[in-house]
């Protein structure tokens, strides 16, 4: 069996479905892209997203011609605030997006309810939520699509890479025609995924913290790296030449056996999270609600009222403290309105992209971690 198809087989295991229901893409943003399509979004359509996301979402949408409309987000799920979704509903809107964010569910039934009263589309981006569940069901089935992610810092890695599933005839069809037309990546992205690989095996930085990070997106903003996003980007709402592209059997090969350690990452992931929430629970402090989801728990967030405190602190003390998503439109910083976004307009997500940091649930990071939020237990909001 090819490779692709061993991928395709044992992703289809996770997400109860056939492997021929599964469409691999170049990277998630192109698998959200290829849904768009196979919804026929385009101009003069409105696609909702939530107010916290990462820039490469609006991308996509802006890319078809159609218009990114924002929610607001609700603390507590980190994913739009459903009291404030109709408000955003209009006759044009096509497409509501909600978003596992830090591999939290956000509020599926109450979300879906809405758009199917009004035969609007729903899509959950899972980028950060493979392997985990609402209901009982795997993230992603609830909706009328979803898409995921397998870069390098999401819940398993191919390096760069996506996929997408569905639930109608339809829109499965039309992506598998879009998964057949998607460019075949060129030999030298295949060959610097694979250098790539072969670095971060040998070179084990953690890309996630420290200053690391400020490498990194110094790199990738400087198209020096392959995985995250070009240049463009993050600049400007041009789509990039060489977008469209398929997934690699180097990535395939990749996922396979990455894809096997998941169960015991999503195990030592829930573990972590359950010390983290013990912890701040008997202080008093916010944790993760879990009465109707079994979360992945890809990091976990808690509000600080310092963050750039608290992060030196963190790094001085060598612990691994994140500042994920510390804008509204990640790693986007400045000039958000060209993704037709105010911060103004929408003040829990500017609140929390400012008070955020993530916890890592890395099991072996979890003791100096909580060692770190009691003597810190102040600084949490
Ligand atoms: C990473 C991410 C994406 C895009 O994933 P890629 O595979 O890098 O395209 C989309 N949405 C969210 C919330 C993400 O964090």
């Amino acid at each position: 069996m090819s490779p692709i198809n061993q991928y395709k087989r044992q992703l289809g295991i996770w997400l109860e479905r056939e492997p021929d229901e599964v469409f691999l893409f170049w990277k998630a943003r192109v698998a959200f892209y290829a849904i768009l399509k196979a919804m026929d979004v385009g101009a003069g359509d409105e696609v909702i997203l939530p107010a916290y996301t990462c820039v490469v979402v609006p991308n996509a949408v802006l890319y078809l011609g159609a218009t990114p409309i924002y929610v607001d987000i609700d603390p507590d799920t980190y994913n739009l605030d459903v009291s404030k979704l109709e408000d955003a509903i209009t006759e044009k809107t096509k497409v509501i997006v909600c978003q596992n964010t830090y591999g939290l569910a956000p509020d599926l039934n109450a979300i879906t309810a809405i758009a199917r009263q009004r035969g609007i589309y729903t899509v959950e981006d899972s980028a950060h939520g493979m392997g985990g569940r609402y209901q009982g069901k795997p993230n992603g089935l609830m909706t009328d699509a979803a898409f995921f992610s397998t870069q390098w810092n999401k819940a398993f890695s191919t390096g760069i890479g996506g996929f997408a599933v569905a639930n109608s005839p339809e829109i499965k069809t039309e992506l598998k025609r879009l998964e057949s037309e998607a460019t075949t990546p060129s030999f030298l992205n295949v060959t610097n995924l694979q250098l790539l690989y072969w670095v971060r095996q040998y070179l084990v930085i953690d890309f996630t913290y420290y200053s690391f990070v400020g490498v990194y997106r110094f790199l990738s903003k400087h198209n020096l790296v392959i995985g995250s996003s070009n240049g463009e980007e993050i600049t400007s709402i041009q789509q990039p030449a060489g977008y469209f592209k398929s997934f690699s059997w180097v990535q395939a090969r990749k996922g396979i056996k990455t894809l096997l350690k998941l169960d015991d990452i999503l195990e030592n992931r829930k573990q972590a999270a359950s010390e983290y929430s013990k912890l701040l629970a008997s202080y008093g402090k916010k944790i993760q609600d879990t009465r109707e989801h079994e979360h992945s728990y890809l990091q976990y967030p808690v509000l600080v009222s310092n963050r750039s405190e608290f992060v030196k602190l963190a790094v001085s003390e060598r612990v691994p403290v994140g500042d994920w998503f510390n804008s509204p439109l990640h790693p986007v910083q400045e000039n958000l309105a060209s993704w037709g976004l105010d911060r103004a307009n929408f003040p829990v997500s500017d609140y929390v992209s400012k008070h955020v940091v993530n916890l890592s649930t890395e099991l072996s990071k979890v003791p100096r971690t909580l060692e770190f939020i009691k003597t810190n237990i102040d600084r949490i909001i």
